[in-house]
C-alpha cells in the first residue's frame, strides 16, 4: 500500500505539515535527512537551518522565560540527551530547542520519521516513488517537499581549501572551536544573518570584522543597531574577500580583501571566515521534475497555494520561498501544504 503523505525535510515547514497531516489521520512519513559529516559541512543536517541558530526571539508563543522545565517535560528523554544542555536562566527559545519541540509534537500525533537523505524521486506516474541514500524506496500518493535551503559560499578555490580549518557558514556550529578563541575572525555579508553570526562570534573572538561589499547594510534596523553598538564588531565597508590565506600547519590565517570602490587590496589577519551571504534551495534531488525558478526554488503556480507543477506534489518553506524565509512563514506554509494534500486526497477519494 502506498503512503498517503510523505514529507521530505525536517525544518519548521516539514514538522508543521507533519503535525497537521498526522492530526488528519493521514499517518505521515517524514524523511528528516541523515546525520553525516557531508550534511554537516553543507549545512543540511536534520532539523534545518533553525537548528544552526541560537535564540529565536521572534517565534510567536515563545517569549523569554524559564523554558528548561517545559523542555524536560515536553521532549522525549532520548532526544534531550542529544541537545546542548538547556540554559537554566531565562532565555528565548533556542533554534535547536524549537525544532526538537516541533519534531516531538509531530511524533506525538503518530508521525513516523526516517533519518535518511532522499536522493531521488520519481514523479512520472502515481504513486510517486521516493528513494533514499540507504536504498529504501517508498511509494506515496502525495508528497510535500520541505527541504529548505543551505548557506552559500563565495566559490573561491582557497575557501574550499580551508573549509573546516577556518572557513565555515555556521557560527553556532563552529564558533566555540579553540582556533577562533580570542582571535580576530571575519564574517562576510550585510544581512540579518551576518549580524546574527557576528554578534554570536563576539562571545569567543577578540574582534569580528564584518566585511560587506557595499557601504550600507541590508539587515533590518534592529539588527543594524545591534552591530553598530557592539564594540567587538568592526564593519569593513565596501570590500569583498578575494582570497583566503593560510598554510597547511595553521589552516586559515588571513583574508585578502579588495575594495569595491577603488580596487585596492589589503590583507586582514583572521583565523576564521564565516559566510552569511544568502542561501541556495535544496532542490537538486528533484532532477528538474518540478518547475523551478532561475534560482532553483520550486515554483508555486498559484499565490497562497502550495501545489506545484505536478498534481499531488506540494512544497512548503524556504525551498519555495526566497522572499520571507522566516520560521513562522515556513511553519505556516507547511500547515497549508498538509491541508492542500488532505484536500487533494479527499478529492481523489484516497483519504
Ligand atoms: P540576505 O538578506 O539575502 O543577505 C545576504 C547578504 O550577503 C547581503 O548583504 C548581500 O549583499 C551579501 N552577499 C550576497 N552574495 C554575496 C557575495 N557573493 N559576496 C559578498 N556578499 C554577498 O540573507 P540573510 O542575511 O541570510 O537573510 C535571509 C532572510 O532571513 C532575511 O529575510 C532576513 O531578514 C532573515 N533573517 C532574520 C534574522 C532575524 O531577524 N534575527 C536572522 C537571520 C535571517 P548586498 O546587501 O549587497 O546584496
Amino acid at each position: 500500500m502506498p503512503e498517503h503523505v510523505v514529507i521530505i525535510g525536517s525544518g519548521p515547514a516539514g514538522w508543521a505539515a507533519a503535525i497537521y497531516a498526522a492530526r488528519a489521520n493521514l499517518k505521515p512519513l517524514v524523511f528528516e535527512g541523515a546525520i553525516t559529516e557531508e550534511n554537516r559541512v553543507n549545512g543540511t543536517l536534520p532539523l534545518g537551518q533553525l537548528a544552526l541558530t541560537t535564540e529565536v526571539e521572534n517565534y510567536p508563543g515563545f517569549p523569554t522565560g524559564q523554558l528548561d522545565q517545559f523542555l524536560k517535560t515536553a521532549i522525549d528523554e532520548s532526544r534531550l540527551q542529544m541537545m546542548p544542555p538547556a540554559a537554566t536562566e531565562p532565555h528565548a527559545v533556542e533554534g535547536p530547542e524549537l525544532m526538537e519541540l516541533m519534531r516531538q509534537q509531530a511524533v506525538n500525533f503518530g508521525t513516523r520519521v526516517i533519518t535518511d537523505d532522499v536522493i531521488k524521486i520519481e514523479l512520472g506516474a502515481q504513486p510517486f516513488v521516493v528513494a533514499t541514500r540507504q536504498g529504501q524506496a517508498v511509494q506515496t500518493l502525495t508528497l510535500i517537499i520541505a527541504t529548505g535551503a543551505r548557506a552559500n559560499y563565495l566559490g573561491l578555490p582557497s575557501e574550499q581549501e580551508y573549509k573546516n580549518r577556518g572557513v565555515s557558514a555556521c557560527a553556532v556550529c563552529d564558533g566555540a572551536l579553540p582556533r577562533f578563541r580570542n582571535r580576530p575572525v571575519v564574517v562576510v555579508g550585510g544581512g540579518d544573518s551576518a549580524i546574527e553570526e557576528a554578534s554570536y562570534l563576539t562571545k569567543y573572538a577578540s574582534v569580528v570584522y564584518l566585511v560587506h561589499r557595499r557601504d550600507e547594510l541590508r539587515a533590518s534596523r534592529i539588527m543594524r543597531e545591534r552591530a553598530v553598538n557592539n564594540r567587538k564588531i568592526e564593519i569593513v565597508w565596501s570590500h569583498v574577500v578575494e582570497q583566503v590565506v593560510g598554510n597547511p600547519r595553521d589552516g586559515m590565517t588571513a583574508v585578502r580583501l579588495r575594495s569595491t570602490k577603488d580596487e585596492s587590496a589589503r590583507e586582514l589577519a583572521a583565523t576564521g571566515m564565516f559566510l552569511a551571504i544568502g542561501h541556495t534551495p535544496n532542490t537538486g534531488f528533484l532532477n528538474h521534475q518540478l518547475a523551478l525558478t532561475d534560482k532553483g526554488y520550486i515554483v508555486l503556480p498559484e499565490p497562497f497555494r502550495t501545489w506545484t507543477s505536478v498534481a499531488g506534489v506540494f512544497a512548503a518553506g524556504d525551498v519555495a520561498d526566497d522572499y520571507y524565509r522566516q520560521a513562522i512563514t515556513s511553519a505556516g506554509s507547511g500547515c497549508r501544504a498538509a491541508l492542500d494534500a488532505e484536500r487533494y486526497l479527499a478529492l481523489h477519494d484516497e483519504a
